[in-house]
């Protein structure tokens, strides 16, 4: 086969500093040793996230300049609005600024103290917003989806066995309805299938239990349908998608993903009882109905730039680049999460260096070690981000000490991937070196954001 090309051509370049390893540890102690702390313009390729940070099209700066930013009823909203339903089919379509706003609706107004919201897995701010409103929040993530090595298809899927105990548990009255988030991004990016949709809908139809998706990357993730699933083969990703909302009550949207566009959201629903209710709330945090968070020009924006997500030749080109940092990878041993997902990839940072105990933060060292070899910014997801203290105030390691590499979107090309390889490679056959870290600050909260760190001797 042929290598597989980016489907675009560039027209406007952005310079990225290149910098020496001096600088890059000069920076580094200025950072307290936490990437978060660094500037941005120091970190050469930044694989913090994928979230608004992807490039957009000629097509969609060009529908930048159309935006009309009439306070009611722009021709804007008129094209979001129906790119919306052409691609969810859901009669009501409120638009936000970030994906948060409409889980922070959808909770506010739905959501009663002590219910009970179930998940494959829910996504730190959906989590936080459902227990802000009073709720649990329960994962029911499949079991292959726990084991990191374990190679499977849809490894984002919900354990259907224990979404029928849940209800079981808790009664049908007290769940208002399930969320399922697609592709799973707590869980590594990792597919739904459409079988696991239709049977999670199946169940939940028996006790009159609404279905929400949280849509954030549905392209994706109705790409990898159409690769791996039986009878999709010829299908079109919007068909896919189609079929995958024609299972849900309500969708969450966070367009800074497969929006394609570095702001924006949506919430739909079908039901008009909800959309009254939900309108109330927009207009209240957001904005008025026909612009929600957002100004004209996004609305333009994020138009062009779903359907562009549904593009097959674009999303071969999104899974080439994640597949050939694996393949590049693979064949050296470097211990990551398997299969790779659809915007990211994780290193096992608890293989990757063995000497470093869970509690000197094994992924804090790795992600230090490939910021100082190459300039490059990547994420720890392990016992900073997830790290708990039990009742005697001993602090807890996770289950897992990962390194999340994420693709911003038609951002990086193939030489910024070979450098990156480059970079990992390095490390790798220097992994003895990687320090362990403690933490000399945290605060109360999300102590990985702000915490500061002092290498370990
Ligand atoms: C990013 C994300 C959100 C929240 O969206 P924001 O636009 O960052 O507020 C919700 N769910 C999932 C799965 C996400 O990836």
């Amino acid at each position: 086969m042929r290598t597989i090309i980016e489907p675009f051509r560039i027209k406007m370049t952005e310079p990225i500093k290149v910098t020496t390893r001096q600088y890059r540890q000069r920076a580094l102690t200025g950072a307290h040793y936490n990437v978060f702390l660094l500037d941005a313009e120091d970190c050469c390729i930044d694989l913090l996230t994928d979230s608004g940070t992807g490039a957009m099209s000629s097509n969609q700066w060009a529908a930048l300049m159309l935006g009309d930013e009439s306070y009611a009823g722009s021709k804007s909203w008129k094209k979001f609005e129906s790119t919306v339903k052409k691609i969810t089919g859901m009669r009501h379509v409120l638009p936000t600024h970030q994906g948060r706003a409409a889980e922070g609706i959808l909770a506010q107004v739905l959501v009663k103290k002590g219910q009970v919201i179930p998940n494959n897995s829910h996504f730190d701010t959906t989590r936080a917003n459902m227990e802000f409103a009073g709720a649990l929040a329960v994962d029911l993530l499949c079991a292959e989806g726990m084991q990191p090595a374990r190679i499977a298809p849809f490894k984002g899927n919900m354990d259907t066995d224990r979404l029928k105990g849940c209800i079981r548990q808790y009664g049908p009255e007290n769940i208002p309805f399930c969320m399922i988030t697609v592709t799973n991004n707590t869980g590594g990016g990792q597919p739904v299938s459409m079988a696991n949709i239709r049977e999670v809908k199946t169940i939940l139809s028996e006790h009159n239990i609404p279905l929400v998706i949280d849509a954030c990357r549905f392209a994706e993730n109705a790409y990898f349908i159409r690769e791996r699933e039986d009878g999709y083969a010829d299908t079109t990703l919007l068909k896919i998608a189609g079929e995958m909302f024609s299972y849900a009550d309500a969708a969450t949207m966070s367009c800074k993903k497969d929006g394609l566009a570095n702001i924006g959201g949506f919430l739909v629903c079908n039901d008009d009882r909800w959309a009254e209710q939900f309108k109330n709330m927009l207009i209240l945090r957001e904005g008025f109905p026909t612009y929600g968070g957002l100004a004209g020009r996004d609305l333009e924006v994020i138009a062009v730039g779903l359907m562009e997500a549904l593009d097959y030749d674009y999303q071969v080109y999104r899974h080439a680049t994640v597949q050939y940092l694996r393949k590049k990878l693979s064949p050296l041993g470097v211990p990551m999460v398997r299969p790779v997902g659809g915007h990211a990839v994780f290193l096992d940072a608890r293989a990757f260096a063995p000497h470093v105990p869970p509690l000197q933060y094994p992924g804090i060292g790795l992600v230090n070690a490939i910021y100082l070899e190459g300039g490059i910014r990547c994420v720890e997801l392990g016992s900073v981000m997830f790290g708990k203290f039990d009742e005697q105030g001993k602090e807890v390691a996770a289950p897992l000490e990962l390194v999340r590499l994420a693709f911003p979107r038609r951002v990086y090309t193939q030489s910024h991937f070979d450098y990156l390889a480059e970079v990992i490679e390095n490390v790798w056959n220097h992994r003895d070196a990687i320090n362990g870290f403690r933490l000399v600050y945290q605060p109360k909260f999300l102590r990985h954001f702000t915490g500061r760190f002092e290498p370990v001797e």
